[in-house]
């Protein structure tokens, strides 16, 4: 379809991306967010090479190539620091076509941003959007501050936490509790902390504790541990937490303990979303996390996000019958891949926090059985059901 304006919701990864996927398409874009500044929670994330091909399509290759850290390998180590095993990711690279980029998220929202160039007043903030009206031949968009904006279509890409959803579906929605806190920041690189090509996890104890090589010499470090919901722990405290959890676990737990910067660190409640019927209603399409939050276990989150803005601009684009038929379709092609990757996120994080501790051994034990060719092949069948194969 030509000429349509498109109203974005978010300012997230997921409402950037399509801004860039539609405006590519052709199409008038307005991205709203609500917040003052653009600033993106948690600290680094895992651009697997499934969202890195819709960089790639974006003419953004090298750009996430150069924030992206040289993960070559993955390792995992019990919490007594037995090697369980270790997987060369290049076999990876050479079956998907692509190497995945661990990056800042602050990194990555910026290349986003820029990739607006000259029409980086696409994006307007402060615009916190509180309601919707359709017709059958507008959307109008309804803001906090009384301002108003009409367009052909309007994609909610506001996040977790949606204001939009409960619209989109028809009736409230409430965000899952996973029973598990995440821990996560960056800190520089050392010797003591571990090999700067290498993301290692240490598990045990139904707990983890990870380092991820993001660009700049730095590693994007996480650690889990199970939770009872509603726990507040200020950032001066946060090490003393972490040292008493992580009790006894390796020199480069410890070491890594003692350097993080607690003033930068997140501390996060996960939860995810059960799997929507509805991710459509007429004009309106949720993306992203709005649609389809998930416990962050397969690092798929956001990668998702961006398969949702491709396939967005695929149907609208190359639909001539009507912008809810094209929205339709992308409600059929996006529900069953991102409900399915919810729900094994789902099981994976009861499986590493111990939800069922007979399982969670279980698992420990499997991992020193697991070859590599095991462990490339699941990875790649995730990245290979994306769009671009
Ligand atoms: P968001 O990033 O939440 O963006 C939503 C935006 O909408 C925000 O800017 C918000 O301010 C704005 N907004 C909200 N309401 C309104 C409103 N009413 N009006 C205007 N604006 C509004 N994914 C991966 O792919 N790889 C990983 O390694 C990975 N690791 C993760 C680790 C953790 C600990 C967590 C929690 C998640 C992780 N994810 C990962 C998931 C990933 O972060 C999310 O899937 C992704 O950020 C979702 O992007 P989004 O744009 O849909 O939502």
């Amino acid at each position: 379809m030509n000429h349509l304006k498109v109203i974005i919701i978010g300012a997230g990864i997921g409402g950037l991306t399509a801004g860039l996927t539609l405006r590519r398409a052709g199409y008038t874009i307005e991205i709203y967010e609500k917040t003052s500044e653009i600033r993106p929670a948690g600290a680094g994330i895992s651009i697997w090479s499934n969202g890195v091909k819709v960089l790639n399509s974006l003419g953004l290759g090298d750009e996430i190539a150069k924030i992206g850290g040289q993960m070559d390998i993955m390792e995992y180590r019990s919490h007594t620091d037995e090697l369980l095993n270790q997987i060369h990711l290049n076999s990876l690279v050479q079956t998907v076509g692509q190497r995945p980029y661990p990056v800042s998220r602050t990194e990555l929202q910026s290349l986003l941003l820029n990739a607006f160039n000259t029409d980086i007043e696409t994006v307007k903030l402060n615009a916190q959007c509180i309601r919707i009206e359709q017709d059958e031949h507008r959307v109008t968009a309804y803001f906090a501050d009384g301002y108003q904006t009409s367009g052909d279509v309007l994609i909610a890409a506001d996040g977790a936490h949606s204001q939009l959803r409960d619209y989109v579906v028809g009736h409230p929605v409430k965000l899952r509790y996973a029973d598990y806190v995440n821990w996560n920041g960056l800190v520089e690189i050392n010797g003591d902390l571990g090999d700067k090509n290498t993301w290692v996890i240490y598990v045990g104890e139904g707990k983890r504790a990870s380092m991820m090589p993001i660009g700049n010499h730095q590693f994007y470090y996480f650690f889990g541990c199970p939770m009872v919901k509603g726990t507040i722990v200020e950032p001066e405290s946060r090490q003393q937490e972490l040292k008493q959890i992580f009790a006894g676990w390796p020199f480069p737990v410890q070491s890594l303990i003692e350097h993080l910067n607690p003033y930068e660190s997140n501390r996060l409640e996960i939860h995810d979303l059960d799997p929507l019927k509805t991710l459509v209603r007429g004009r309106v399409a949720l993306l992203g996390d709005a649609a389809h939050a998930t416990t962050p276990t397969l690092g798929q989150g956001g990668c998702q996000a961006m398969e949702d803005a491709e396939i967005l601009s695929r149907f609208l684009l190359t639909t001539n019958i009507g912008v809810e038929y094209a929205l339709k379709r992308y409600e059929t092609a996006r529900k069953e891949r991102t409900s399915t990757l919810v729900l094994k996120a789902r099981k994976r994080a009861d499986m590493i926090y111990g939800k069922h501790p007979d399982l969670t051994q279980k698992w420990y034990e499997q991992l020193k059985q697991e070859t590599e060719t095991d462990v490339i092949n699941a990875l790649s069948q995730t990245i290979l059901g994306g769009p671009f194969h």
